[in-house]
């Protein structure tokens, strides 16, 4: 695709005639003939617009545009500059056009170069712009209150494009490590629940990466099983972490094996982080045959969810230390219960956590904050378990929301 020279200016006269019957002056009634008055002032202004670039092109010798066929630039003949329509989306609504189309004077090819003229690839239908648009807002809302928001304004869009836009711009998003960062990050996941996904909740797994300038970016970004493989957020990285000249210092409670060839170049800490703990005792749970929902296992999983549960509010030194020794008092008697009960994964797993399990807490006394991820979960969450999702979805709409929120994604 060739570029139409940027330094050229087109002068436009614009007369526009138009007829609307209105039945008083109120405020309301001139916005609702101004909403029917749009489509057709915008239409007629691209279509005008487009005709007169055209013409200018068609006046010069050599063109932005060549024969699809042989190649030729410089000789064309007008074939219609009002031929078969086209429909565009604007961040107003759909425009109609018709078409401008040429013939090449060499090969006699026919080409239409409505959408070269408009820097839009072919067949495209809603223009990048508008594309970028449709997915902040259907990523920052719901699909549902998009289509209110756009709709209340004027913006006749329907909840069907809000999600292709969505999925599409999302699909097309790469996060990964910035070489010219500080070599030092978080990875963390949590839970989703994803509507209309029967099976047990996914995991939100999320790589964020500490700037210079203090704050923090979206460098990695996955949904999975629990326990499954955090290779994915890892795995455009891998040469970035190559790259520096320091070891890259990550902080995480994840599966870290895809570090393992690195040796030397990645240094990791382990932090536990109590929000998951409940959840993958689920896991060993099931995997010691404790049967969901037994006795036996709302037993440990309900202490659980009690010891794991934290007071923000709480701020006062002496009380957190005196609630941390009664946690901790809770877990050594239901660690005890498990192994009366030969619940062997759980009791092991419960006892690798143990020694972190309260770090969190007490630096939380010590002033120290906590995760930074963990607050950028609570920004992903409102949205994702908001409707029907497939995995990808859900993925998509999160990258964008994320993109938007740390990495300077803008529409
Ligand atoms: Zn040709």
């Amino acid at each position: 695709m060739g570029n139409i020279p940027e330094n050229k200016e087109i002068t436009i006269e614009f007369d526009c005639q138009f007829r609307v019957n209105l039945g008083s002056s109120h405020f309301s009634s001139i916005m609702k003939a101004f909403l029917m008055l749009l489509p057709h002032l915008l239409q007629d202004f691209f279509q005008k617009v487009l005709v007169a670039f055209a013409e200018y092109e068609m006046g010069s010798e050599k063109k932005s545009f060549a024969c699809k066929c042989c190649g030729n630039d410089t000789d064309f003949v007008w074939k219609t500059r009002h031929g078969k329509t086209t429909q565009i989306l604007t961040w107003f609504r759909w425009i109609t056009l018709r078409q401008l189309q040429v013939q090449c004077k060499k090969c006699g090819h026919k080409q239409y170069i409505t959408r070269h003229l408009l820097g839009m690839e072919s067949m495209k239908r809603v223009p990048d712009e508008t594309r970028r648009k449709l997915a902040l807002m259907g990523a920052l809302s719901s699909y549902r209150v998009s289509e209110k928001i756009g709709k209340m304004f004027g913006w006749a869009v329907d909840k069907m494009t809000i999600w292709k836009s969505v999925q599409q711009v999302g699909a097309g998003m790469d996060f990964a490590l910035d070489g010219n960062e500080v070599p030092r990050g978080e990875a963390d996941g949590t839970g989703v629940g994803i509507t209309g996904i029967a099976k047990r909740g996914k995991e939100l797994k999320v790589l964020v990466q500490y700037k210079k300038g203090g704050g923090i970016r979206v460098a990695g970004i996955d949904i999975g099983n629990y326990n499954g493989s955090w290779e994915k957020l890892f795995e455009k990285s891998l040469d970035i972490i190559k790259g520096f000249k320091r070891p890259f210092l990550l902080l995480t409670d994840g599966d870290t094996s895809i570090f393992e060839s690195l040796k030397g170049k990645v240094t990791i800490l382990i932090q536990r982080c109590l929000w998951h703990i409940p959840y993958q005792a689920q896991y060993v749970l099931w995997k010691d045959g404790v049967k969901r929902k037994s006795e036996e296992w709302l037993h440990v999983v309900a202490e659980l969810m009690e010891i794991c549960a934290i007071r923000p509010l709480v701020d006062c030194r002496d009380t957190i230390e005196a609630m941390v020794a009664s946690k901790r008092d809770r877990l050594e008697k239901i660690m005890e219960y498990c192994r009366t009960k030969g619940y062997t994964h759980t009791v092991s797993y419960l006892e690798n956590a143990r020694g972190d399990m309260f770090t969190a807490i007490e630096n939380r006394l010590e002033g120290k904050t906590t995760s930074r991820v963990e607050r950028l979960f609570r920004t992903v969450n409102m949205r994702v378990n908001v409707s029907k999702w497939s995995v990808e979805g859900a993925l998509n709409v999160t990258k964008v929301r994320l993109a938007y929120y740390y990495n300077g994604f803008d529409a």
